[in-house]
């Protein structure tokens, strides 16, 4: 899968099937061998990488936040 970058902004999150069920305890500690990865980039041109279950889930809140930011500047 190719990585998003500003010509073509998004967000890329490469998740082994644990990501499927947040609330399956047991799948989240079983599959400690396959790592989650993500990057984002935004049309401004700030991207972001993270490897790992906690890096790429504050990744993903990261994003969230700077899309909100742009909104907020939008409205101003
Ligand atoms: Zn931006």
């Amino acid at each position: 899968m190719k990585k998003p970058t500003p010509d073509d902004p998004g967000l890329h999150v490469s998740a082994p099937p644990i990501y499927r069920s947040h609330n399956d305890g047991a799948r989240w500690s079983t599959q400690t061998d396959t790592t989650p990865t993500g990057s984002y980039a935004c049309r401004c041109g700030q991207t972001g990488e993270a490897t790992g279950r906690r890096q790429v889930a504050d990744m993903v809140k990261q994003y969230e936040d700077h899309k909100a930011s742009h909104a907020k500047d939008r409205h101003r």
